[in-house]
C-alpha cells in the first residue's frame, strides 16, 4: 500500500530544476542561497526528527516525508536489510503496486541489482558510470543507462525502474557505524532530478538517519521487551497473590486447628487438674471413717473376742485386713494425687542424695533378701528432690520386691543422651511380658495376685507421673526370667518443666 500518497507531489520538473539551481540561470545565486536554506531545513528536519520519541514506523513515515519534501521527487522508499538478507521497504511513497510487488521479492544472497550492491558496495564494472564516491548509485538517465548496457551486463540490472519509466534514479546507502543496514531509493520519472551535490548532501546525512534507525528500533525492542517483562511480572504477582492469598487460608486452618488442639490441652490438663483434686480430697476425706472403721474392728476384737465363736472372730479379722488394705490404697492414692497438686520446689540436686535416702528407707526390705545395689557415677540436676526418692523408692522397691530364685542383684545408673540423662535401675527379678510393658504403668493395674506379692499397683503410675512432671519419660526393658531395666529420662533443663 501506498502510505505515502496522499502527500503533495512536487510541482512540475522544470519548477524543480530551477528552484536548485540544476539548470544554470541569471537568477542562480538566488537559487543556491534558496537551496541551502532548504539543506537547513532538511538537516534540521532530521535532527528534530531523530530527538523525537518515536516507534521505527513513524521515524520512516516521517523520514520519508521529509526527504519527499526536500528532494520533491515522485518515488522514494527506505528499504532496510533483514536478518534473511531481504531488502523490502519499509516505507516508501509514489511507487506503484507492480513495482513493490517485483522488488519486494529481492534478497542480497541471491539477486543482483543496484540496490543489493549499494548494501554490499561490491560494484559491477558497468556500475561506474552511476557511482558517487560516498558509494551512491546515482543516474540522470537511468533509462538510457540501461539500454546502452551490453547484452552480456544486463542480467546485472533488473530493469525494474527503467520498466517503470524512472529516469532519475539514486540509491543511496544508509549507514550505521561501520555496516550498511539498507537503502534510501529515490526514483522520478523527470530526467536529471538528483544532482551530485544532492546525493553527495544525502550521503553526508544518512548516519544520522542509520544511528536514528538504530535507535528507533533498539527502543522498539527495548519497550517490546519491557511489556513482556510487564505481562510476566504481573503474571508473575498475580500467581503470587493466588499463592499468598492460599498460604492465609492455610495459615488461618492452621491457627484454627492449633487453637482448638490448645483448647483441648488445656480443657485436658483442667479436668486432670480437678480429677487430682477430687483424688486427693476423696482420699483424704476417706480416710477419717476408714480409720473409726479400723478402730471400731479391733475395739470389737479387744473386748468381745471371748463372746465371739471362731467365726465371729474370723470375719472380724476379716474387716480388720480389709481396713488396712484399704488404708493403704487410700495412701498410696493420696501419694499419686500429691505428684501434681503438691510437688515440690525444682532445686540443683546431686542425684546421689535422693537414691541414697531412698535406700534408707528400703534398709530393711534390702536386707531381708540380702540385695545387693551397686550405683555408678550420678549427675547433678534440677529436681524436685523428694520426688525422685520417692521414684528411686518405687523402682529400687520393685525390684526387690520381685526377685527371682537367687538374691536380687540392682544397678542404677545414668546416661547422658541429647539434652538429656536416661537413668536405669537393671534387676535380676522375674521379668515381664513385652505385652505388659504399657500396662504396668496405668494405676490399679499389677500383674500378680496380692498373695503372690503384696501391693496396690499404683507405685509405677506415681512413677510415670514424677518423671512427667520433670518433663522426661518411663519405659521399660524386660524378658520374663531375664530381669527388668526400667528406664526413665530428665531434660537437662528440666527445670523449665515445672
Ligand atoms: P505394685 O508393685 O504395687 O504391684 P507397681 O505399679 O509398682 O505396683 O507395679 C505394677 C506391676 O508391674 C507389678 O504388679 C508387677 O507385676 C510389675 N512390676 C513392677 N516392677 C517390676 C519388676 N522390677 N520386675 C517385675 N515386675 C515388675
Amino acid at each position: 500500500m501506498d502510505r505515502q500518497q496522499t502527500q503533495a507531489v512536487p510541482k512540475t520538473a522544470d519548477d524543480e530544476l530551477e528552484q536548485r539551481g540544476a539548470a544554470p540561470t541569471a537568477a542562480q545565486g538566488a537559487a543556491e542561497s534558496g537551496e541551502s536554506g532548504r539543506r537547513q531545513a532538511f538537516a534540521a528536519a532530521l535532527l528534530a526528527l531523530f530527538a523525537r520519541k518515536a516507534t521505527p514506523t513513524e521515524y520512516l513515515d516521517a523520514l520519508v516525508d521529509a526527504i519527499r519534501q526536500w528532494t520533491c521527487c515522485q518515488s522514494l522508499g527506505i528499504r532496510l536489510m533483514t536478518e534473511d538478507q531481504d531488502i523490502p521497504y519499509e516505507t516508501w511513497a509514489g511507487f506503484e503496486p507492480g513495482f513493490l510487488e517485483l522488488e519486494g521479492r529481492l534478497s542480497v544472497r541471491h539477486d543482483k541489482c543496484l540496490c543489493i550492491r549499494a548494501i554490499t558496495q561490491a560494484f559491477e564494472e558497468s556500475d561506474r558510470d552511476l557511482l558517487t564516491p560516498g558509494g551512491s548509485l546515482r543516474s540522470d538517465d537511468a533509462i538510457g543507462f540501461v539500454k546502452g548496457l551490453a547484452p552480456e551486463k544486463l542480467a546485472s540490472y533488473r530493469g525494474n525502474c527503467m520498466r517503470f519509466g524512472f529516469a532519475s534514479l539514486a540509491i543511496i546507502p544508509i549507514r550505521c557505524g561501520q555496516d550498511i543496514i539498507g537503502v534510501i531509493h529515490l526514483a522520478d520519472r523527470r530526467p536529471g532530478l538528483f544532482t551530485p551535490a544532492m546525493v553527495e548532501f544525502m550521503e553526508s546525512m544518512t548516519p544520522l538517519i542509520g544511528e536514528a534507525i538504530h535507535r528507533f528500533q533498539t527502543e522498539a525492542e527495548l519497550a517490546d521487551h519491557r511489556d513482556r517483562l510487564q505481562v510476566l511480572v504481573r503474571e508473575r504477582t498475580r500467581e503470587l497473590e493466588a499463592a499468598n492469598a492460599r498460604l492465609r487460608i492455610e495459615i488461618a486452618e492452621r491457627r484454627q486447628a492449633q487453637e482448638s488442639l490448645q483448647r483441648t490441652a488445656e480443657d485436658l490438663a483442667r479436668s486432670n487438674r480437678d480429677l487430682e483434686q477430687f483424688a486427693y480430697v476423696a482420699s483424704h476425706d476417706l480416710q477419717e471413717p476408714l480409720r473409726a472403721v479400723a478402730g471400731y474392728a479391733t475395739l470389737l476384737r479387744r473386748r468381745f473376742s471371748e463372746k465371739l465363736d471362731a467365726k465371729g472372730l474370723e470375719y472380724i479379722e476379716g474387716a480388720v485386713e480389709g481396713a488396712r488394705r484399704m488404708e493403704r490404697l487410700i495412701t498410696d492414692l493420696l501419694a499419686f494425687s500429691r505428684v501434681g497438686t503438691r510437688g515440690g520446689a525444682f532445686v540443683e540436686t546431686d542425684i546421689h542424695g535422693p537414691l541414697r535416702e531412698a535406700l534408707r528407707n528400703l534398709e530393711a526390705a534390702v536386707e531381708a533378701v540380702q540385695a545387693e545395689v551397686r550405683i555408678a557415677p550420678l549427675p547433678t540436676l534440677v529436681v524436685d528432690a523428694t520426688q525422685i526418692v520417692q521414684l528411686f523408692q518405687n523402682l529400687i522397691g520393685n525390684a526387690i520386691k520381685f526377685h527371682g530364685q537367687s538374691p536380687p542383684e540392682i544397678f542404677v545408673e545414668a546416661r547422658r543422651q541429647e539434652g538429656r540423662w536416661v537413668f536405669s535401675v537393671r534387676d535380676n527379678g522375674i521379668g515381664i511380658e513385652p505385652q505388659y510393658f504399657e500396662r504396668i504403668f496405668q494405676i490399679f493395674q499389677r500383674l500378680h495376685t496380692r498373695k503372690q506379692y503384696p501391693g496396690t499397683g499404683i507405685g509405677l503410675a506415681i512413677c510415670k507421673k514424677i518423671v512427667e512432671r520433670h518433663g522426661g519419660e518411663i519405659w521399660v526393658q524386660s524378658q520374663p526370667g531375664q530381669g527388668s531395666t526400667f528406664c526413665f529420662s530428665i531434660p537437662q533443663a528440666s527445670a523449665t518443666n515445672q
